[in-house]
């Protein structure tokens, strides 16, 4: 996933909701309209996750 300095096909951003994984040794995440459970697992570690605010691609 890059992004190159290329307007040809602009990717419009947006804050977006995601849990993130909690371990400092893994880069799981996952977005919030993905997930199904209440307080979901790393599909990872299985550590515990927590909510915060990236800016991703929109989704279409
Ligand atoms: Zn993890």
């Amino acid at each position: 996933m890059a992004y190159y300095n290329n307007k040809k096909e602009p990717v419009e951003e947006i804050e977006t909701t995601v849990w993130s994984c909690t371990s400092d040794s893994c880069s799981g995440w996952m977005r919030e309209d993905y997930s199904f459970e209440t307080e979901p697992t790393c599909p990872l570690c299985h550590a515990e996750m927590t909510k915060e605010t990236r800016v991703l691609p929109k989704l279409s």
